[in-house]
């Protein structure tokens, strides 16, 4: 062979290698971001009830194995910060969905209240933009009786086709509810929403998927029960991260994952031995009020980071519906997050949370608790028929775990604290006149919160 016939020989070698490399980058590769505007992209919402953040492998625990949750974290925007303001099923759920504080949609408990017809709530909002709303619930406190099915096309609430023989049997009267079952399994509710969008994944859904199971009490099924014997609420957490999974492999199937604006939180914390005390409600410490937060929507060019800021539950609404370019809606409590998601640089938005829990009082006859917290300051305020029983501050940042109440020595920050919860428990109520919120329950309970005054 002629030096020139080898060279013409390599030169096509070069070309074609260097074109096969180009070809491989952009069909490895997606669509470039710029080319993937949607017009409406699917929103999958995912609330994992009574889930702490700093249970989650995304927030740095390391004695669990969450690669399902921790795939959606890492490409999306993970809050540090985030707060509920009720750490009770329905008001925090409730919270969510109309971004307004439980003074003003005046949800105060499960099973004797529900969400008042006149709210606007995220379903409806987005049913009326066009988008297809389907629902799937794992617990009964969000029964569809107690309101928070407004806006949604479709809303399974039917938990009796569990393939959990665990789950609790038999009729339960539970607040003046007679109920057969309680709760389902994680793995029931995916595969609902899986069935359903598989005949509708043609259109724009909006999916709301509640996942019940790290509620107490803790038993999570095989393998998960042995791999976690020492902390079973963990088992939990790690089961609905697997469940999940599931679920995620099937959007990515359709093709629906790369476009998709994920959300994953949760109602509330857990408390599991901080403060002497096991569960939620009772109480409103960190490991009560502290949920995950994470939004991802790479189709929108949002940057994966950490945001460090107070973040509050009623913000999710209003930053749902800014990411989609939706109406604004006004008269909320709750603010668009995205000035701290979308630059380099994390804004300072400067939020203050309001929290309440009316549980030990509606349930038990014992005090109800308010609360006002900053970034660093919360204060606590105890409150029996009506008067001020005690009042609490923490300095959350050098007493992260609230151990040390400083109310006497910081009197003037506690007061000013004080004022400050008044205010904005006076601004909220009037929104919260003239609505129905009492559900029509038996008369015992009925009779129960009428001795405490809480219904005429
Ligand atoms: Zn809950």
């Amino acid at each position: 062979m002629s030096t020139k016939v080898k060279f013409i020989i390599f030169f096509i070698l070069v070309f074609w290698g260097c074109s096969c490399f180009f070809f491989t980058c952009k069909s490895s590769d997606e669509a470039p971001e710029e080319s993937r505007i949607i017009e409406k992209p699917n929103i999958i919402f995912i609330s994992i009830d009574t889930l702490r953040a700093d249970r989650l492998a995304c927030y740095g625990y390391e004695k669990i194995k969450t690669p399902n949750i921790d795939f959606i974290a890492k490409r999306g925007v993970l809050f540090t910060q985030a707060i509920c303001q009720v750490p009770v099923t329905l008001p925090s759920h409730a919270s969510m969905f109309t971004g307004l504080n439980p003074t003003s949609h005046n949800v105060r408990e499960n099973g004797t209240f529900r969400l008042d017809n006149s709210e606007r709530t995220l379903a409806e909002i987005l049913k009326e933009s066009g988008y297809n709303t389907a629902a799937f619930i794992g617990g009964f406190p969000l029964d569809s009786r107690f309101g928070l099915d407004k806006g949604f096309d479709f809303y399974d609430d039917d938990l009796s086709d569990r393939k959990d023989q665990e789950t609790i049997q038999g009729k339960i009267s539970w607040q003046g509810h007679k109920v057969s079952t309680f709760e389902r399994k994680a793995i029931s509710v995916v595969e609902s929403a899986i069935k359903w969008l598989s005949s509708n994944k043609e259109s724009s859904c909006f999916l709301f998927i509640h996942l019940f199971d790290p509620h107490a009490s803790y038993s999570p099924p095989a393998p998960f029960k042995k791999l976690y014997a020492h902390q079973p609420y963990d088992g939990e957490v790690a089961y609905v991260d697997y469940c999940l999974g599931k679920f995620f492999k099937k959007l990515e199937k359709w093709k629906i994952l790369k476009d998709a604006l994920i959300i994953i939180t949760s109602d509330h914390g857990e408390s599991l031995g901080e403060h002497n005390y096991w569960g939620h409600g009772k109480k409103l410490f960190e490991p009560s009020l502290r949920i995950p937060l994470i939004i991802s929507f790479p189709s929108k060019m949002l940057q994966p980071k950490a945001v460090n800021g107070l973040v509050r539950s009623i913000d999710i609404m209003p930053t749902i519906l800014e990411l989609l370019d939706q109406e604004k809606v006004t008269e909320i409590q709750g603010v668009s997050l995205l000035p701290l998601m979308s630059d380099e640089e994390e804004k300072k938005l400067n939020l203050a949370s309001y929290g309440e829990t009316f549980f030990p009082r509606l349930r038990f006859g014992e005090e109800e608790l308010r609360s006002y917290r900053t970034e660093r300051w919360k204060y606590i305020r105890l409150i029996k028929d009506n008067k001020t029983v005690r009042e609490k501050l923490f300095d959350l940042q050098n007493d992260p775990e609230e151990i040390q109440d400083c109310a006497k020595k910081e009197e003037k920050k506690t007061q000013e604290f004080a004022s400050l919860l008044a205010r904005v428990i006076e601004n909220d109520r009037k929104l919260a006149v003239n609505k129905n919120t009492f559900f029509a329950m038996d008369e015992e309970t009925r009779r129960k919160l009428k001795s405490l005054g809480y219904i005429r």
